[in-house]
């Protein structure tokens, strides 16, 4: 499970230091150009770049200081379902701006009546000649407010079995009748949204695949995570990871009490596991294996190690916790703070922590399936993840 990384002559290093050389400062648009944002893309967006090849790529650009656009939804979700089902018009207009990070996306999936049980949704859109009128609301939508575009699901086939009669739209936000409402979470922020869709019509041009076959392609970016060494910080890849943490403490001149010392250990093998279970899902990756049961179990284990990160950071900030702009042992400022508010969302978003363990449960142990008791259907075939 030990993995290197190609040593300093390998070709595929030299190419890029070349062409960093040339652009040391390079652009969002030329990164995307250049195949660097999603290298795993398949060419003219990325360079169909095998895992080793994503990770010489992540490593040289690291190294020049270089970072790539910012554009979750869009670069995550939106641009692997256009480049799946997306007709050439559609991904000739919307890869490159997505990829450079020139126009922001969102996605318009959860509603107040549909989370976890994603496919109970029930926003309309309902077909009038060149356009779809929408009606209806979603909740949650990170960034909706900022957004030029957002993946949409809505149902156009009421008649039809909930899976069967949802469609997948691309719909730009600043169309009539789209009005949005800011959400301001506990940490302070605001970062998502109400949306709410009063007879909007969407061009049936933004229609992606065919109509009513939109579950599918909802599905369809889970299995398109890149490869990527890094376990990342414990808020979704962002913030501190617990080794820092755990420098911060020692830097601090250590613990001395027994129940927390525990803790600090207890977070520490969290770590570990979570850094050898990415280590073995690379490994597979490069030794071309498909991916395993290691995606759910890491989800289930990694947002509760952040919360236990964040719970444990405020607690060692003492008294002084009370305060926003206070940290672990007197070290911090305000993003241990934020952390631990953002910490709770950990567990609710991108799948609950009950959903991942029905996963891990019925596909990895084998054991019965939950059973949904308005559909008779079991979990697995409703479930949103
Ligand atoms: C920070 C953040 C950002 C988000 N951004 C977006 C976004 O940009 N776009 C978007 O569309 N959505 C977004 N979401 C919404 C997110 O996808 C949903 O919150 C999530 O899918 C859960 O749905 P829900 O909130 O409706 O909870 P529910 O599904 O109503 O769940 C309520 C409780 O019931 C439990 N439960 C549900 N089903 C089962 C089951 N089968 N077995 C056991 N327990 C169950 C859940 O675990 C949970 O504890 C975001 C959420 C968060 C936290």
């Amino acid at each position: 499970m030990d993995f290197e990384l190609p040593g300093e002559d390998d070709p595929r290093r030299s190419g890029i230091r070349d062409w960093l050389a040339a652009n040391p400062r390079p652009s969002g648009r030329q990164l995307a150009e250049a195949g660097f944002v999603a290298p795993h893309w398949p060419k003219p967006w990325g360079l169909g770049a095998d895992p080793v090849h994503q990770l010489v790529i992540d490593d040289e650009l690291r190294r020049a200081g270089v970072s790539r656009p910012v554009n979750p939804i869009g670069i995550g979700w939106a641009g692997p379902t256009l480049m799946h089902a997306g007709s050439d018009e559609q991904k000739e207009r919307y890869l490159f701006p997505l990829l450079a990070g020139e126009e922001f996306w969102c996605q318009l999936f959860s509603e107040p009546g549909a989370g976890s049980d994603l496919a109970n949704l029930s926003t309309r859109a309902v077909r009038d000649g060149d356009v779809y009128v929408v009606n209806g609301q979603k909740i949650w939508t990170s960034f909706g407010h900022i957004a030029r575009f957002g993946i949409l699901i809505a149902r156009t086939d009421p008649d039809a079995p909930k899976h069967q009669g949802i469609s997948y739209f691309i719909c730009p936000m600043d169309l009539p009748g789209i009005e949005i409402r800011p959400i301001v979470e506990m940490t302070g922020l605001h970062t998502f949204n109400e949306v709410f869709f009063d007879d909007v019509k969407i061009p049936a041009s933004m229609l992606v695949g065919e109509e009513n076959r939109g579950w599918a392609l909802a599905k369809v970016t889970l299995s398109n995570e890149r490869v990527s060494l890094s376990t990342g910080g414990v808020l979704w890849g962002n913030g501190p990871t617990a080794f820092e943490f755990i420098d911060v403490i020692r830097k601090a001149g250590g613990v001395d009490d027994p129940v927390l010392r525990q803790r600090v250990a207890e977070i520490y093998c969290e770590a570990e596991i979570l850094r050898l279970i990415r280590l073995r899902t690379v490994t597979a990756a490069v030794q071309g294996k498909p991916p395993g049961p290691e995606a759910s179990v890491r989800k289930a284990l990694a947002d509760e190690h952040g919360q236990h990160v964040m719970d444990l950071a405020k607690d060692l900030a003492g008294t002084s916790g009370m305060l926003t702009n206070s940290g672990p042992l007197g070290q911090g400022d305000g993003t241990w703070n934020y952390g631990f508010l953002f910490s709770a969302a950990l567990t609710v978003g991108g799948g609950t922590s009950e959903v991942q363990r029905n996963i891990v449960a019925e596909r990895v142990l084998g054991l019965p399936h939950d059973i949904d008791v308005e559909t008779g259907k079991t979990w697995s075939e409703t479930r949103r993840a």
